[in-house]
């Protein structure tokens, strides 16, 4: 059966909820990264990774939050960039409150959101935290949100195995290794590694500037190379992060592994 709920019935999804299956909401963006890869990389990795997560603790994946919170040229090359297509800070809080209200209006009583764009992290803690406070004001106090990124799950010995090389940390891999293996092993349709931009990795200030100075930004969009990219090393990513995050749920929820 499928763990995605848009490819649910109605009857089948009622059962699973009954039964105490966690919701895990993906989130991701619509954001250019770079010219090998298309804009839907962190919402199809989102989701994907949430239905490997979902498949190991007996979860439901939501449909998608496709677009996400502005990026920024320190995490994901900027807002100004042809393509990129975000949502107003409010705007995605009001979305992650809004779903979270549905599925516990649905009858759940745990919900993760499976963050994949390294922006969204404080308007989802945000919609999450409002959802709750107006729960347990209508009495309704028996709801857990978790939030998770996929990256915060890979962990040392990975990144050593992984990045011989040196590893720059988990905001400059936008566009780099990380993505591109994780998309050669899932979709390799959308990846074109003749394309891949073969620069060091980018040198940003330590702090943001408004409105942004485009040449900050590398040329490529993206902030690290994907050029030692692969789909074993994709394999190896999918494998521990889902495993990883569901071990998290199932601490927190306290479900029996599927
Ligand atoms: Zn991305
Ligand atoms: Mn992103």
């Amino acid at each position: 059966m499928t763990v995605y709920m848009e490819e649910m019935d109605s009857f089948s999804f009622a059962e699973a909820i009954a039964g105490g299956a966690p919701v895990l909401i993906p989130a991701g963006s619509i954001e250019q990264h770079g010219r090998h890869m298309p804009l839907q990389v962190d919402t199809l990795l989102s989701r994907t990774i949430a239905g490997e997560t979902a498949a190991r603790v007996g979860g439901i994946v939501s449909a998608p939050i496709v677009y996400g919170y502005k990026s920024q040229q320190r995490s994901g090359g900027g807002n100004h960039l042809p393509g990129t297509t975000s949502l107003d800070g409010d705007v995605l809080t009001a979305i992650a409150k809004t779903l979270v209200l549905e599925f516990a209006r649905h009858g759940t009583h745990q919900v993760a959101f499976v963050n994949g764009h390294f922006e969204n992290s404080q308007f989802l803690y945000e919609g999450a935290d409002l959802a709750l406070r107006e729960l347990s004001r209508g009495g309704q106090a028996d709801l857990r949100i978790m939030l998770l990124s996929y990256w915060d799950f890979v962990d040392d010995a990975t990144i050593a195995e992984l990045y011989p090389e040196g590893f720059t940390g988990w905001d400059l891999e936008h566009g780099g290794v990380l993505e591109t293996s994780l998309m050669l092993h899932l979709f390799p349709d959308q990846v074109d590694m003749t394309k891949v931009d073969d620069a060091p990795p980018a040198v940003l200030p330590n702090y943001d500037v408004l409105p942004v100075r485009p040449e900050l930004t590398p040329a490529s969009g993206c902030l690290s190379s994907g050029r030692n990219a692969s789909a074993e090393k994709g394999r190896i990513l999918l494998d521990r992060a889902s495993a990883g995050m569901a071990d998290a749920i199932l601490t927190e929820f306290g479900r029996t592994r599927h």
